[in-house]
């Protein structure tokens, strides 16, 4: 008889922050938008591999849509599961849109100067895994609230989210992930709000 290991303590990422963390092979993440509205980026290598990350366009291709809920897999680009989703609040994230970056706040917003980024948010706490900033995919932006318009035209609105939704996926490998709390002013009606993880053990049985 197994006995399971207790869940890790809550963490908590403050507005405009990220950072990056080992979860093994039928572990689960929850993420937790505590305050509501507020999007968290996530992005995954196989830890057996770094050349294998987490794929927009594999699981969107596989799952058939762009709206990726419970019971749907997050796949490689390699094509084997890295996530499935278990667990869904809210069932709109988005999985077509890059990280923030500087360069996107200078090109979509014309920003001047520094601007906080999941992307340099993610480059940040990756480097701990020698992952470099060239290697980090499109991620799966949670909560993030992306409507297609039938001309094809892309809007982004509030998060769906309400304090205390959570999405809770299943890791298929073992990973290294990195995970952030969005710096991008339009994607968390602007405003900045923390993010919350936990990391649950496998499910008995
Ligand atoms: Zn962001």
């Amino acid at each position: 008889m197994t006995r399971p290991s207790a869940p890790s303590p809550r963490r908590r990422l403050e507005p405009q922050t990220g950072t990056a963390f080992l979860l093994d092979q039928g572990q689960r993440l929850r993420v937790i938008d505590p305050l509501g509205e507020q999007v968290s980026d996530l992005v995954a290598f196989a830890r057996e591999d770094r050349r294998e990350w987490l794929s927009s366009g594999r699981s969107i291709d596989y799952a058939n849509t762009i709206y990726l809920t419970t019971g749907h897999v997050l796949y490689s680009n390699r094509s084997r599961p890295m996530f499935t989703i278990v667990a869904d609040d809210v069932g709109r994230h988005d999985f077509l849109l890059t990280p923030c970056s500087p360069e996107t706040f200078a090109i979509l917003y014309q920003h001047e100067g520094d601007h906080p980024s999941c992307f340099g948010n993610l480059c940040a706490g990756l480097s701990a895994f020698w992952i470099e900033p060239d290697a980090i995919p499109t991620t799966f932006n949670i909560f993030m609230n992306v409507d297609i318009s039938p001309t094809g035209e892309l809007r982004i609105g509030p998060p769906r989210s309400r304090a205390g939704d959570a999405i809770e996926l299943r890791a298929e490998m073992d990973l290294i992930v990195g995970l952030t709390a969005c710096s991008a002013e339009m994607s968390n009606n602007y405003k900045f709000k923390p993010i919350e993880y936990e990391v649950l053990p496998p499910a008995v049985g």
